[in-house]
């Protein structure tokens, strides 16, 4: 797909606020600090549409872009930051359940973690919500350029044996930086946005 048009719709905090369900829609989720700002920027080959490096835990909204005129791409708030209070932990709960139940225009999840670790329990909680809810899940492991390619492999094992994920093949690396899985990525959502 090229990108042609890119619009940022609204940063929305409760159900009200949210563009009209009608479009077909695919949101980004994953971990504070995983790189999704960085992935959505390069995804879109614009520089600052999605704020990089912002505090963790700050965005607890949920930001939609609307791509070409035809699809949505959501933001969904980063999770899992350790300082965040419970009640910023809750809301951020309720806010995710909202969002998937009133979303029945949703085909898919950009599910991301980092290539470097282990996914937390925190990723294993979002994978199982997805699968729970039979949403369809693209796992991306970004930060692709901080390790080698063998290294890669060896991570990327390890990430499909803790989601539950049959083949690791399965899962994209990516990097913001020197354009890794970029392409892969983009076919995948074609596929998604096609069916
Ligand atoms: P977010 O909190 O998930 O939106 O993450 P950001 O996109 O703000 O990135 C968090 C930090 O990781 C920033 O310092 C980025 O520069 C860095 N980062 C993000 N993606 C990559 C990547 O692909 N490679 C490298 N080396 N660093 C990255």
């Amino acid at each position: 797909m090229i990108i042609r048009k890119v619009e940022y719709i609204i940063s929305a905090v409760k159900p009200e606020q949210y563009p009209p369900g009608v479009s077909m829609e695919l949101a980004v989720a994953g971990r504070s600090n995983v790189g999704k700002s960085s992935l959505i920027n390069k995804f879109l080959n614009r520089k600052n549409m999605a704020r990089v490096g912002q505090t963790p835990g700050k965005t607890q909204a949920i930001n939609f872009f609307h791509i070409n005129d035809e699809w949505y791409l959501v933001d969904l708030p980063g999770y899992g930051y350790a300082k965040v209070s419970l009640e910023v932990k809750a809301r951020w709960g309720r806010m995710m359940q909202t969002y998937f139940q009133k979303r029945g225009n949703l085909l898919g999840v950009i599910q991301l973690v980092d290539i470097r670790h282990k996914p937390t329990e925190d990723d294993k909680t979002m994978v199982k919500m997805l699968r729970d809810r039979g949403i369809p899940m693209l796992l991306v492991a970004t930060k692709a350029d901080k390790l080698s390619r063998s290294r890669q492999i060896v991570q990327l094992k390890i990430i499909a044996e803790t989601l539950g994920v049959e083949d690791w093949k399965q899962i994209i690396p990516f990097s913001a930086v020197d354009g890794t899985g970029n392409r892969e990525l983009h076919e995948e959502v074609d596929q998604l946005l096609q069916n």
